[in-house]
C-alpha cells in the first residue's frame, strides 16, 4: 500500500488507454464488480469529453448470430438481447483510450 495509490478511476484510464477492453475483463483486472465498472466507466466517459487530450473510445456490441451492430447504442452495458433476431448471443462492447496528443 504506497501513498500515492491511484483511485479506481485513474487505475481503469491507465488499464484502457492504447487497447480495448470489455468490463468483464476489467472487473478482473480491478478485482471489482462489473457493474461498479460501469458506474466508473459512465464517469470517465463525462470526464474524457472535456479532455482535449484523450478521446474514449467505444467498440459496440454486435449479435453473434445475425451480426446486427448496437452502434446507436449510447449506455455503457451490453444489451441482453437483440432487436432484430432475439439472440442472446451478444458480444460485450469494448472501451479504450486514444491520447490524442500531437503526435503521429
Ligand atoms: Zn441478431
Amino acid at each position: 500500500m504506497g501513498s500515492l495509490e491511484q483511485t479506481p478511476r485513474q487505475r481503469i484510464i491507465a488499464l484502457l488507454t492504447g487497447t480495448l477492453l470489455s468490463s468483464h475483463q476489467l472487473a478482473q483486472l480491478l478485482g471489482m464488480p462489473e457493474r461498479h465498472v460501469e458506474d466508473h466507466l459512465t464517469h470517465i466517459v463525462k470526464s474524457l469529453a472535456r479532455d482535449p487530450a484523450r478521446t474514449f473510445l467505444l467498440e459496440p456490441s454486435d449479435c453473434q448470430n445475425c451480426a446486427y451492430a448496437f452502434r446507436d447504442r449510447t449506455r455503457l452495458t451490453r444489451p441482453s438481447r437483440c432487436p432484430r433476431c432475439r439472440s442472446e448471443a451478444i458480444t460485450s462492447p469494448r472501451y479504450g483510450i486514444r491520447n490524442t496528443d500531437t503526435g503521429a
